[in-house]
């Protein structure tokens, strides 16, 4: 992570004179790929876990297809494999980095083939040419382009979502199930089961919001906990920054914050003797919102240590 940043950094510094035009308006981009039926095709979203780190883009399945610029820009940054033929596959595969107005940049991952004229030979691209064609290269199961959004030159990264036309989801996300983690193991916590508890333990809980395939099993927007009727927790999963070392979303949380062992963390939390009562509420993409509330019955807290 921290050489990702490196990289951002000192691209900035070479391209200061892509200063903001004008008053910080929120620009609308083209969709990287068009023509194609969207709303079945995300498969993932931004700011979701992927194990150890926030997911930094937006994936839409696909193989062989025109990868477009976002908007107008020039081509900052490419690199495929046939640039060094003897070097380990690296985990993003062949890229293609775009900057834009204002400060906004864009990044295209696990592109296929080699580079596209349009990346050889010009320096400028218009909103919508062609950039690459999406492939699956790099770290990638299954095709599909791999997408990103920043801003201040990648110091901060943005859910692109919120700046492409909408795409239709009316299914709102899925709070399936709570779960206790004690050490490596962890149990499903049912409503109104009882428990014994010694200490406090994380508290995790799978949230996906469904598509209209099976496959999109795909992150949260925003997600809210309310313990024993006090606000826990509350984000948004808009963007995240480099802070002090670590990504962070607007609320100030970093992914260990957020996430334990690939699902949502409520928290680690002291449970009191007696009912506890922990809800949930999260939103989708497109605004839909779901909330659960799980009741936890403590009959004893033993001594443990
Ligand atoms: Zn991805």
């Amino acid at each position: 992570m921290a050489s990702f940043l490196f990289f951002f950094v000192s691209f900035s510094l070479i391209f200061m004179s892509l200063r903001a035009e004008g008053p910080g308006t929120k620009p609308s981009f083209q969709w990287p790929i068009q023509g194609l039926d969207l709303p079945g095709l995300i498969t993932s979203t931004f700011g979701e876990s992927r194990k150890d780190h926030f997911h930094n883009g937006l994936d839409i399945s696909s193989v062989f297809q025109p990868v477009r610029s976002l908007e107008k820009g020039f081509v900052l940054y490419s690199r495929y494999a046939e640039d060094n033929p003897f070097e380990e596959e690296r985990g993003s595969g062949n890229i293609v980095w775009i900057a834009h107005n204002e400060g906004y940049i864009s990044g295209y991952y696990h592109l296929a083939g080699s580079r596209h004229e349009n990346i050889r030979n010009k320096r400028e691209v218009e909103a919508g040419d062609i950039v690459g064609v999406s492939g699956n290269t790099g770290h990638s199961t299954g095709g599909h382009l791999h997408f990103v959004l920043g801003k201040d030159y990648g110091k901060t990264l943005l859910d692109p979502l919120q700046f492409l036309p909408p795409i239709e989801d009316k299914i709102p996300p899925q709070i399936a199930n709570m779960f206790i983690h004690v050490g490596e193991t962890y149990t499903n916590i049912n409503d109104g089961d009882n428990i014994n508890v010694s200490k406090a333990f994380p508290l995790t809980i799978s949230i996906i919001d469904a598509g209209v395939k099976n496959s999109q099993r795909r992150g949260i927007r925003d997600v809210e906990y309310i313990f024993n009727g006090e606000a826990l927790k509350k984000t948004s999963f808009n963007s995240i920054h480099f802070d002090k070392g670590k990504w962070k979303t607007a609320n100030g949380y970093s992914f260990d914050d957020l996430f334990f062992k690939d699902r949502y963390l409520a928290g680690v939390l002291n449970l009191k003797t007696g009912e506890n009562i922990i809800k949930v509420i999260a939103s989708d993409f497109s605004g839909q919102k779901s909330e659960r509330s799980f009741s936890v019955n403590v009959t004893r807290i033993s001594s443990g240590n």
